[in-house]
Parts: C-alpha cells; structure tokens; sequence
C-alpha cells in the first residue's frame, strides 16, 4: 500500500493557534497550540513549527478565525478580511503560509473546517446536511449542505443570530455589534458578564444554565427550520458543561412544539465525536482535499 502523504493542518483561532502534522485522528505526529498575538509573531510560528518538522508536509489545511475570504477565486482568497481583532484586518494567512512553507494551500473558516473533520471521520459521517457549532469565546457555526461546505456570498454568521430574550432577563447583552444576538447572549464571555462569575466556575446547579440553554435552542430552532439539517454537532468550551445537553434537547423539541418532526434528540443534539480536536483535524482533512484534487488535476 503506498505511504499516505503527510498533511499539515493549522486552526487560527483568536485566542490560540493549533498546527499539527499527521495524516488524520489515529495518526497526529506533531502537534502545537500557543497564544494568539500580533500576525507577523503568530504566523512566524506556524512556519517555524512546520519547517522543523523531520518530515515536509505535502499540503496545508488552515481553517480560520474570521470574517473571512474562503472563496478561492478572489484576489484576497485566504484573507481574514474585517476583524475587529487588533492587528488583524487584511491579513493575508494563506498567502503568507503557501510562500513561506512552498506547498499548496487550503483555506476556510475554523467553524467549517472543524465540520469538515466532524464529516471526514466524526459524528457527521454518512450525512449530507449538519452544522457545527462551537460555543465558546465566541459563537460560530460551519454548515455541510448537500455533503459541501456551505459559503454563500461570504460565509455564514450563525453565532449573530438574533434571539428573543426571556421574560425576566435585564442582564445587558454583551456582543458589541448587536447586544442581545446568540454570541451575546451564551458565549463563554457573554456568560461570565452576565452572571458576574467566569462561566467555568458556575455549578450546574446555577440558573444561568437553564437560560444559556434555552438561548442557545432558540438558534438551534432557527437553524432546524432554516437548514433541515440532519444533526447539529456542538462543541467548544462551554459545551463541556456536558449537563446542557439534555436542557437544550429539552427547549428545541418545545420551540419547534410539534410542528417539524424531529428525530431521536439524543442523536440529533450531539457533541463533537473528534472533541476539541476537531477544528485541527478538519484542518488535516482540508489539506487531504488538496492533495486528492491535485491527484485529480483540479489544482
Ligand atoms: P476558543 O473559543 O477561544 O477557541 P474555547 O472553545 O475553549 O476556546 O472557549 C473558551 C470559552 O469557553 C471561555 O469563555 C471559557 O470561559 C469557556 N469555557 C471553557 N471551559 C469551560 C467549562 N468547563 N465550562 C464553561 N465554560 C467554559
Ligand atoms: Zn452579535
């Protein structure tokens, strides 16, 4: 059987970057996170991690923090375009990565890569259509239509989804933009600014959670009814409040009360089988596209 090629993957997240060398979940030889600052100091690290790698790689998946450029036919493909993020506006990563390293490049949003990975060799596989979403310092969501990657004009914003607030709930909401949106309302953030206490260190006992779930079921409603997606996989850091699970499962089927069927919730509401690791891996598994288009001479 002939070697498979090595692959790089890099996840470009605001708060961390994740590079790792490998050719998928069972075989990572390399793999290193560390703290997101300026773009010049970032990516120089990124090019350093891959050229002190024993072996080159034949491809790099980078899926990134945004807003950005994922449509490979523009001149600023591989951008991150209008971040508010210090330093960061119209900074070209792929470009920057495919000159440095010389080798071909894929690039899309972090959200979308790590649904790739989930599609590629997690709890996505054998489906066509299912969003990931991670919930953590901010809120973000890749979707799969039709088993590809879904773009539209730029890409899809799931985590500024407006939500209705509850009854009772004078707490201010905390995303800049838009106040109450999704990302304002239950991100890790929005969370530790609203109850005063960092969202880690709220018990499962604490009301916030009931609230934080059936927020994020509002969004969850609304991608149901816009999507008809088949799964929606949810990871990021405030997910590992594993109780929120059943509590969300609970507020989508009494949103949705009835009116679209919906299947066995407890597969349908699901983590992400890759865990933590799947924004990384959808990384590798972007960078295996390019190498399977190169075989096809796509590229
Ligand atoms: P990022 O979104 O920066 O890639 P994470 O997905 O880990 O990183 O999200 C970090 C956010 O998740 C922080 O706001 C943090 O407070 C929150 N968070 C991390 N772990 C937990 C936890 N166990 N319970 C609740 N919130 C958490
Ligand atoms: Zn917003």
């Amino acid at each position: 059987m002939a070697e498979r090629p090595l692959l790089g993957g890099l996840e470009a997240g605001g708060t961390k970057f994740v590079c790792a060398v490998g050719t998928g979940p069972d075989d990572i030889r390399a793999l290193e996170r560390f703290p997101t600052t300026t773009p010049e100091e970032t990516l120089g690290r990124v090019i350093d991690f891959f050229r002190r790698q024993p072996e080159p790689i034949a491809a790099l998946g980078i899926g990134s923090f945004g807003p950005v450029d994922p449509d490979p036919g523009s001149p600023t493909y591989g951008y991150i375009t209008t971040t508010p993020k210090p330093g960061w506006a119209h900074t070209d990563v792929a470009g920057t990565l495919r000159r440095a390293l010389n080798v071909p490049v894929a690039f899309d949003t972090d959200v979308n890569a790590a649904a790739l990975g989930e599609q590629r060799w997690g709890a996505g596989r054998g489906l066509h259509t299912f969003v990931y979403l991670t919930i953590g310092t901010g809120i973000g969501g890749g979707v799969i239509v039709n088993g590809r990657r879904h773009h539209g004009r730029q890409h899809p914003e799931i985590g500024h989804l407006f939500i209705p607030r509850l009854p009772g709930d004078d707490r201010p909401g905390h995303c800049p933009f838009h106040g109450d949106c999704l990302e304002g309302l239950a991100s890790g953030p929005a969370i530790a600014a609203r109850w005063g206490r960092p969202a880690p260190e709220l018990p499962p006992n604490h009301p916030a959670w009931d609230e934080v779930a059936q927020y994020l079921a509002f969004g969850l409603a609304n991608l149901i009814l816009t999507l008809s997606p088949q799964r929606l996989i949810l990871g990021g850091g405030v997910m590992h409040q594993t109780h929120l699970f059943p509590r969300i499962r609970r507020h989508v089927a009494a949103c949705i009360n009835g009116y679209v069927a919906l299947p066995d919730l407890d597969t349908f509401i699901v983590p992400p089988a890759l865990g933590d690791r799947a924004g990384v891996l959808g990384a590798l598994a972007l960078a295996e596209e390019v190498m399977s288009g190169l075989k096809h001479g796509i590229l």
